[in-house]
Formats: structure tokens, C-alpha cells, sequence
């Protein structure tokens, strides 16, 4: 066969499934070590055959919002510190107009679907972006709403902030997780982040519980409950503070090493049959 040698895959591209490096087999075989078509490992939506900028972009826009949960804690521990609850109300005004902004801002660069988007991608930054939104729409009132009324403030923002700032995790985190995953066939990391939204999950159903019980202080609540489901609400904060973090993390991660292994699609052989 006289093109023989330019069906040789000549880089380091590891098998989609098992990972086995496929440098010297033929791109018309299977994999030495799964038996799975090579031409399966050329799906373009790999992560390792996607455009480095893309990549790139993505592991900052997912690096920036690992700062999310981190300055959810410090934020809270200035919360729990401090007495003033003039000072409080300013913080939770702030934070409540700031960040969904950063929230919308960094679930639209996420997301943001490549050259190889599906339908499915597309949809996910629908949703992530329509999560983003509706958190600007409910809390870009708050400085009106703290001129109302501080009590109303302290009975209804706060909570609606928790619960849509929760749900917006619970999304974000498993769109993102869910696309890298299938771009590179990861079962293992799917589990992960599974479990990773299913903590988050976890620590959205404590905040409602707080809530329903009156750790905020819409309801007037026995000192005792109300003491309870402040740790519950402190727990379920935690929970998906702490979820948030490990995802971004690991996803960063991910992305920054696909980037350093990526691998140009043109300096790939033909899988179609020879003549
Ligand atoms: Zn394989």
C-alpha cells in the first residue's frame, strides 16, 4: 500500500476510551489496547483537539469561578463576626448586585459552546445564562428594597439570594462538569462531578430547611430551633460553597492539562478507507 505511512497516527493522542497513547497505529485500525475505532478517537468535540485559545479561555473563566465560593466564606465569616447590622445590610446589598453579575457573566464564558457545539450545549448555555439573568432581575432591586425596608430586606433577600444563588450552582456546576466529561468520555470525573452536585443539592435542601424553620427571621422561631437550623443553614452554606470549589478546581485543572497535551486535528491521518 503506497500511502500506507501517512495512515500512521504520528502524535500523542490517547485512545478516547481507555486512554492507551495511539502514536504508531493505523488511524483505519482499532485500539491495540480496547479494541475501539480509531476514528472514534477523532471526534472533533475532544478536548484535546479542541482550539487552544478555547481552552484557554475556558480554564480562566472556570478558575474565575472558583473566587465565587471563596469570597462566599470570607464573606460569611464577616457576617458571623459582626455585630452591626447596618454593616450587614450593606454587605448582603453589595454581594446581592455584584456577584450575579459575576455569576452571568462567567456561566456565558463557561459555557461558551466551541466550533463543534451540539444542540445540547447550546441549550445548557440557555439555561446557564437564563439562571444568571433571573439572579440580576431579583436582586438588582436590593438597593430599592433596602431603602424600603431593612426588615423586608433581612425577611426576603437574603433567602431568595441563597436559594437562586444555590440552584444557579447546582446548574452551573453540573452543565460544566457534564459537557467536559463527554467531550472526553470521562465515566470516572462524571461520577465525580455527580456527586459533586449532588452535595450541592444536599446543601440547597438545608438552606430551604433553615429557611422554612426561620434561621433567617422571617418567622419568629423558639431560640433553640432557630439555633439548630443556624448550624443547618451554616452546614447547607458549607455544603455547596464547598462543592462549588472542588468542581472549579478540578475542572480548571483538567482544562489547563488538555491544553498543554492538545493536539492539532490537521497533523491527523485519514480514517477512511485507502485506496
Ligand atoms: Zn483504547
Amino acid at each position: 500500500m503506497t500511502d500506507a505511512p501517512a495512515r500512521t497516527i504520528e502524535v500523542d493522542l490517547p485512545c478516547v476510551r481507555c486512554r492507551y497513547l495511539l502514536r504508531g497505529v493505523d488511524a483505519r485500525g482499532q485500539c491495540p489496547e480496547c479494541a475501539l475505532p480509531i476514528a472514534e478517537s477523532f471526534d472533533p468535540r475532544r478536548l484535546l483537539l479542541a482550539d487552544r485559545r478555547w481552552l484557554r479561555r475556558r480554564a480562566i473563566a472556570t478558575t474565575l469561578t472558583c473566587l465565587f465560593p471563596v469570597f462566599c466564606f470570607a464573606t460569611f465569616v464577616v457576617f458571623v463576626w459582626s455585630e452591626a447590622v447596618a454593616w450587614m445590610i450593606n454587605l448582603a446589598a453589595a454581594m446581592a448586585v455584584l456577584l450575579p453579575i459575576v455569576i452571568l457573566a462567567l456561566a456565558a464564558a463557561a459555557t461558551a459552546p466551541d466550533q463543534h457545539a451540539g444542540r445540547q450545549a447550546r441549550v445548557g448555555r440557555w439555561i446557564a445564562v437564563g439562571a444568571g439573568a433571573a439572579m440580576v432581575m431579583v436582586c438588582s432591586t436590593a438597593p430599592l428594597w433596602v431603602a424600603l425596608s431593612p426588615t423586608l430586606v433581612r425577611g426576603w433577600l437574603v433567602p431568595v439570594v441563597a436559594v437562586f444563588g444555590s440552584l444557579a450552582v447546582i446548574a452551573g456546576t453540573g452543565l460544566v462538569w457534564s459537557d467536559l466529561a463527554r467531550r472526553e468520555r470521562l465515566r470516572s470525573r462524571a461520577r465525580l462531578a455527580e456527586a459533586v452536585v449532588w452535595l450541592a443539592l444536599f446543601g440547597a435542601s438545608l438552606l430551604g430547611l433553615a429557611w422554612l424553620a426561620g434561621a433567617f427571621g422571617y418567622w419568629p422561631a423558639a431560640e433553640w430551633v432557630a439555633r439548630i437550623f443556624g448550624t443547618v443553614l451554616l452546614v447547607g452554606m458549607a455544603a455547596v460553597g464547598l462543592s462549588w470549589l472542588i468542581a472549579g478546581v478540578l475542572a480548571a485543572r483538567m482544562l489547563r492539562r488538555m491544553r498543554g497535551e492538545a493536539v492539532d486535528p490537521a497533523a491527523l491521518p485519514s480514517t477512511m478507507p485507502g485506496p
